[in-house]
């Protein structure tokens, strides 16, 4: 019987275990720190051995496989003691995948992935496919493979998941765009980073397809410098295509077969320049997959949108407050107040990743009328937007900082929490900060 190690006991550890534990491995959790009371029964009801607030070696070293949860850095110890011995860490991807013969759209990028990935699932499920959707969203990809039989998976890929891949291929491979993040795990070198995602297309053959930003400068020299066996196809909103999806006096052109599709920008439920872009990769993956393009067309308007991507909470004595909380890098908020049409009060700031928030001036300029902070450390940006924006107020909490935005905003305008921060100085994460946020709306 061979061994499979996990180490994390989340959702994608907890998955590869019931997965492994069905196709005859003798399997072991080890988590370092607590193990959540909902998967210690998962695997006590399923006979899994674990242990918790520890790694101990003589039970993981004897692994023939260890499946790494995302979260844990190639650079720990434990992790370079199995490399050394040359026993195979992968992710629960790459472990998940060899047990399901499903066609597979693996989605990646800096962001848009979750838009993305939710828009194509349900365009998808629309067109009357069995499809489901998993990865970095959602339920484990290795426990759906071992409850479910799809005939074609939807999944969100992170870096990190790519980069403990072997032999996983995604029939059609989306790569929604790269900008600079989690550079803390690259050795702060971007262009690791873009190696990284660029691992989505390493198994691809000639008859898979890579949709790709083609506006996307980081993409594009890399497809420049590099080979890819796929069958790249570009969309872009600054250019026309031959052959990709394009923007032509304000219509979305889709020109892959002869089912060519030319629809108003108004079709999209989603806003926004980058929401666009989201829409055309994910309808251009389904056209490959065969969706028809009425079906496409009409999914694309009852999208409903992902929760904490700039969406619509309340309007309250006719300011609009919007919780973008998932923004949390920069280029993320780009998009967030480049689609802003009204006076803005723009509530930013939690933990800095490395921010230059220089690109960000000219939207700041045009569009904001007051910044309130939260979060901890607030100097760089009271720095950066000092001279541009006359008020600035700091606070330390969501329902505070609603209350100030409250008295700042007059009707016409809107509130905006776009982040551009990583949430955990004060909250637990970016789901805790935009529900947070939307209670204060709610009880204005
Ligand atoms: P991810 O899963 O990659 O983090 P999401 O779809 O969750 O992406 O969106 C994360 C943030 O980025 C949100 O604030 C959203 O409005 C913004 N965003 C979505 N799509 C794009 C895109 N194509 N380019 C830039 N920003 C985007």
């Amino acid at each position: 019987m061979k061994r499979l190690v996990i180490l994390g006991g989340g959702e994608s550890g907890v998955g590869t275990a019931l997965l492994g534990k069905q196709k005859g491995y003798e399997v072991f959790v080890s988590d370092k720190n607590k193990i959540s009371k909902e998967y210690k029964e998962v695997l006590l009801n399923n006979e899994i051995d674990f242990e918790e607030n520890q790694h101990t070696e003589s039970k993981i070293l004897n692994a023939d496989v260890v499946m790494k949860s995302p979260g844990i850095p190639d650079t720990v110890a434990l992790i370079q003691q199995l490399r050394e011995k040359l026993i195979p860490v992968v992710s629960e991807i790459e472990f998940a995948a060899q047990f399901t013969a499903a066609t597979i759209v693996g989605i990646t990028g800096s962001n848009g992935k979750t838009t993305t990935t939710l828009l194509l699932h349900h365009i998808l499920k629309k067109a009357g496919l069995n499809v489901g959707v998993a990865g970095n969203i959602g339920d484990s990809f290795a426990q759906q493979v071992a409850e479910e039989s799809y005939e074609n998976y939807v999944l969100e890929l992170s870096s990190f998941q790519l980069d403990g891949i072997e032999n996983f291929n995604s029939h059609i491979a989306i790569l929604t765009n790269i900008t600079p993040d989690h550079l803390d795990r690259y050795e702060y070198d971007f262009n690791k980073y873009i190696d990284s995602k660029f691992r989505i297309t390493k198994n691809q053959t000639a008859t898979d397809y890579l949709i790709y930003d083609a506006d996307d400068k980081a993409i594009n020299n890399w497809l420049k410098e590099h080979k890819t066996s796929a069958k790249l196809v570009p969309f872009s909103l600054e250019k026309e295509l031959e052959y990709g999806a394009y923007i032509k006096d304000n219509n979305i052109i889709i020109n892959i077969n002869k089912d060519k599709i030319n629809m108003p920008l108004s079709t999209l439920s989603v806003k926004g320049k980058h929401n666009t872009k989201n829409a055309m990769a994910a309808t251009m993956a389904a056209q490959l997959l065969k969706a028809r393009k009425q079906v496409i067309i009409e999914s694309l308007e009852d999208f409903e949108g992902a929760e904490h991507r700039l969406e619509n909470v309340a309007k309250v004595r006719g300011v609009e407050y919007i919780n973008d909380s998932k923004a949390t890098n920069v280029n993320a908020t780009y998009y967030a107040l480049e689609c802003m049409d009204k006076t803005t009060i723009w509530i930013v700031g939690g933990v800095d990743k490395g921010n230059d928030y220089n690109d960000l001036l000219p939207l700041v300029r045009e569009k904001v009328k007051a910044i309130v902070c939260l979060g901890v450390d607030n100097d760089k940006i009271k720095n950066t937007f000092g001279n541009v924006v006359d008020i600035i107020v700091e606070t330390a909490g969501a329902e505070e900082a609603v209350k100030v935005s409250h008295k700042l905003a007059e009707s016409g305008e809107a509130v905006l929490l776009s982040p551009a921060c990583a949430s955990f100085d004060l909250f637990e994460n970016y789901e805790d900060r935009g529900r947070q946020f939307k209670k204060a709306v709610r009880s204005l």
